[in-house]
């Protein structure tokens, strides 16, 4: 008898160790490390994963393991150790590890069933099995493992007749179509036909057609092909010699879009350069991180689309990152061009069953590129290439929740791996990527000048100040209106941006300045002008704004800043002949809805695109001469090391929208703080100097490149709880940690206060720790063996976010 050690589905401390199973006989086939499982837990049953199969157990009076949830490993060897790594390394429970290196739909809401693979019919498969599938083409698991054929419906999903597929409980509508086809064999068609009398011509005609081509096909064709109605089809089928079956189409997020195939472009000499290397590091089969330093438009993704034709001609696959808001319809119909179906589409826009049908692809090796969104990473690949993270300095590349793990350090982890480069893309690099590029860490290669040498857009920036100071006080510069005017005129668009993140929609007094608070979190409510309520994007609360302001009863209270629906109102009044189209999470949020607003645009239906950050990338349309950022500042004042960062690399990018084709453009930036060098030097493109600057201020302040950070956040109902929790942390670290560590703490976090849980936090600064990892899990141990109630501790080694 054979033993499964198995992970259960339990986020906490005391399941987070493998448990033994029995494997039963009739399972032994199937059960294999990397198969998801249903075991009995106590009086419970849970999923689990089969992290390894033993001969023995040090245990005694092990349990069977009930039933497989997989024929097929779900995890490959390669995962199960990139699992392994991942908790290690985020100090995550390792089913939580496990969960995200997969998509949605492997999870236990969804409904599972076998279902024929496509042209495949019930006949084609080996007694008895074709009984089961006759009806609807489809088995439900559970039925399945019943009916004691899982070792036979395994060989039909090796042989592609049959595929396990998730389908989604909830009744979502699918696409059904109903396929027609024989239910007999070709020796009773054979005799069917002999017997059929001389005056029914057509049943004889379809039944010939049947004898020809056995496969199940869409009534429609059938009837051109066959030559015949729907009353012979019907006929037969009430003689039990045609069936019907109802099959979900494929779904196929672009099946509906033509990709225009392209070839690869004579490379500039920049590029060549740039390529080189990289093409060397593929050919060596060597690891080696690339920094790819280019602004927009300097043909980094042309130096990525050669990179992946070099590694599919080796026989390899590729992975491409990129951000979740940059993976517009322009950039996949890029991949898609050049690589057709061998490419594979993840992103949060798909549907559930999208995103698994995408993922199979890639499992079933069909596919030879992924591009995808943060998770994209754990795309299951078994011979990669290549990996290339485009925008690498993007926020977006690191999870928030456990696991808290940076696609980067993946990225990195599973190129050393398989001996392939991982690129990383930027026109900004984040700063610890570019100080690594510095040190030789990581293999710089420039690609210094825009495509046909087209010079950046102009930029000015407009002291918002001084328009208040010259009695001013729209939400538009003087200068900034003028220039709107003259696009309408010329009938050229202009990209209107405004940085939402940050307070930009808050009520305030204008008589003593008292803003309206969410009552339960440290944070100010946003005003929403379309339900004219206030809103707290943390907790959810709502409420009214108020009529007399709460502390000195004055009327003047109203809601300031500027949302995009304000913005959209103002340009309403002041440019009433200007056709606007905005892109918020408010009008983007059905699916699609992202592709068609910018698709209008595109087409010249529009002539200001409005938005927040999600205009902010991959945009690219000839007719686009003027982008204005309305305010440059909302997110330089968030308490966060990163910010000045963030500032310059949105600003700069926002800038690379304009004048990008024949038409020159122009970028206007409004700000309160324009002589802050972010904005200055976004102003003028120079991302070398914004690096120095900023370097001898993380230097002076003891903050990333030249520390590691880890925070701890303590939450609690009561105050004193959290603070005394927090406070005993920050001693037990003190007194583990070296001298030259700085341990920050206990400080009240940023947003001090979420859903009335009080928020603490202990911040550690250091070079060199190498206890740290083992210190961090022995604080987490003490308070998930012995829980306080109520009380929630959490680690995040290497935080993007500090709030
Ligand atoms: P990036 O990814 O750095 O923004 P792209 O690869 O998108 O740059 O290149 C910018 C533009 O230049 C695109 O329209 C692209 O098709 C074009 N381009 C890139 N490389 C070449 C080349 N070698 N020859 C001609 N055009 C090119
Ligand atoms: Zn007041
Ligand atoms: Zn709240």
């Amino acid at each position: 008898m054979k033993v499964a050690s198995v992970i259960v589905d339990v986020p906490a401390k005391q399941t987070d160790k493998p448990f033994d199973y029995l494997i039963p006989d009739k399972w032994k086939e199937i059960i294999k490390p990397g198969v998801r499982v249903i075991v009995p837990f106590g009086p419970r049953k849970l999923q689990g994963f089969v992290v390894q199969i033993k001969a023995e157990s040090e245990f005694q009076k092990l349990r069977e393991i009930a039933e497989p949830m997989d024929l097929m490993p779900v995890l490959n060897k390669e995962l199960l150790v990139l699992g392994d790594w991942l908790t290690e390394h985020t100090l995550s429970f390792q089913i939580l590890a496990f969960q995200a290196m997969l998509p949605a739909a492997l999870k236990a809401k969804y409904e599972k069933v076998i279902r024929l693979a496509a042209g495949v019919s019930p006949e084609m498969l080996a007694d008895p099995l074709p009984s089961f599938f006759r009806k609807n083409g489809k088995v439900a698991w559970e039925d399945a493992l019943k009916s004691n054929l899982a070792a036979m419906l395994q060989v039909e999903v090796t042989k592609a007749h049959l595929e396990v597929v998730y389908e989604v409980k909830e009744r979502v509508k699918k696409k059904q179509q109903k396929y027609i086809y024989p239910l007999l064999q070709k020796s009773e068609l054979e005799a069917m036909v002999a017997q059929i009398p001389a005056r029914a011509e057509k049943q004889r005609q379809l039944l010939n057609f049947f004898l020809e081509h056995p496969q199940p096909i869409e009534p429609k064709t059938l009837y051109a092909l066959a030559g015949v109605s729907s009353s012979t089809v019907n006929v037969l089928m009430k003689k039990n010699i045609l069936g019907e079956i109802e099959r979900e189409v494929y779904r196929d997020p672009f099946a509906d879009r033509e990709f225009k195939r392209t070839s690869p472009l004579p490379l500039t000499p920049d590029q060549k350069k740039a390529m080189a290397p990289i093409l060397a590091s593929i050919e060596e089969q060597r690891h080696e991180v690339f920094l790819l330093y280019g602004v927009t438009g300097s043909g980094k993704t042309e130096v990525y689309l050669q990179s992946i034709q070099a590694v599919i001609e080796k026989g390899k696959e590729a992975i491409v990152l990129v951000p979740e808001i940059a993976l517009t319809p322009q950039m996949v119909t890029r991949f898609k061009g050049r690589f057709g179906d061998k490419v594979a589409v993840l992103h949060s826009g798909l549907s559930a069953g999208e995103k698994y049908d995408e993922w199979r692809k890639i499992q079933r090796k069909e596919v030879k590129v992924a591009v995808g969104a943060r998770s994209a990473i754990f795309a299951p690949f078994e011979n990669l290439g290549i990996i290339i993270i485009d925008e690498e300095h993007e926020t977006s590349y690191k999870q928030e929740e456990m696991p808290r793990y940076h696609a980067r350090d993946v990225a990195i982890k599973r190129g050393n791996t398989y001996n392939c480069p991982v690129v990383l893309g930027s026109a900004t690099p984040a700063l610890e990527s570019f100080a690594r590029a510095q040190k030789g860490v990581y293999h710089l290669l420039p690609l210094p000048n825009r495509m046909n040498n087209k010079e950046f857009p102009p930029v000015q920036i407009v002291d918002m100040r001084e328009e208040l100071r010259a009695g001013n006080r729209s939400i538009f510069s003087n200068v900034l209106m003028e220039k709107l005017k003259e696009r309408l005129e010329k009938k050229e668009q202009t990209v209107l941006f405004l940085n939402k993140r940050g307070h930009s929609s808050f009520v305030m007094c204008r008589d003593c300045g008292y803003v309206v608070n969410c009552p339960n979190c440290d944070i100010s409510l946003t005003y929403h002008s379309k339900s004219e309520q206030m809103k707290c994007h943390y907790c959810g609360f709502e409420g009214w704004v108020p009529a007399n302001c709460p502390e000195c009863a004055s009327e003047h209270i109203r809601y300031f800043g500027t949302g995009t629906q304000k913005v959209e109102a103002e340009l309403g009044k002041v440019l009433p002949e200007a056709r606007v189209i905005r892109m918020d999470v408010d009008t983007t949020g059905r699916k699609g809805a992202h592709e068609r607003l910018l698709s209008e645009f595109q087409e010249g239906k529009a002539d200001i695109l409005l938005g927040t950050q999600m205009i902010a990338k991959g945009l690219d349309f000839p007719n686009i001469t003027l982008v204005g950022v309305l305010s440059a500042d909302t997110m330089l004042h968030l308490p966060d090391f990163r910010s000045s960062e963030k500032t310059f690399q949105l600003l700069t990018q926002v800038s690379g929208r304009a004048g990008r084709h024949e038409l020159p453009g122009e970028v206007i930036i409004q700000t309160y703080t324009p002589e802050h060098y972010s904005v200055q030097l976004a102003g003028k493109q120079d991302y070398d100097l914004f690096y120095q600057q900023e370097m001898q201020m993380r230097k002076l302040h003891k903050y990333p490149p030249f520390y590691y950070i880890s925070l701890i956040t303590v939450s609690h109902e009561q105050l004193m709880t959290a603070v005394s929790v927090t406070e005993k942390i920050t001693n037990f670290i003190r007194s583990r940690l070296s001298d030259q560590t700085i341990i920050l703490g206990p400080v009240a976090s940023s947003i001090s206060r979420i859903n009335n849980r009080y928020r603490y936090q202990c911040l550690i600064k250091y070079k060199r720790e190498p206890d740290l990892s083992r210190t961090l899990k022995q604080v987490l141990d003490v308070y998930q063996k012995n829980p306080i109630h109520g009380l929630q501790v959490s680690v995040d080694v290497n935080p993007f976010i500090l709030l």
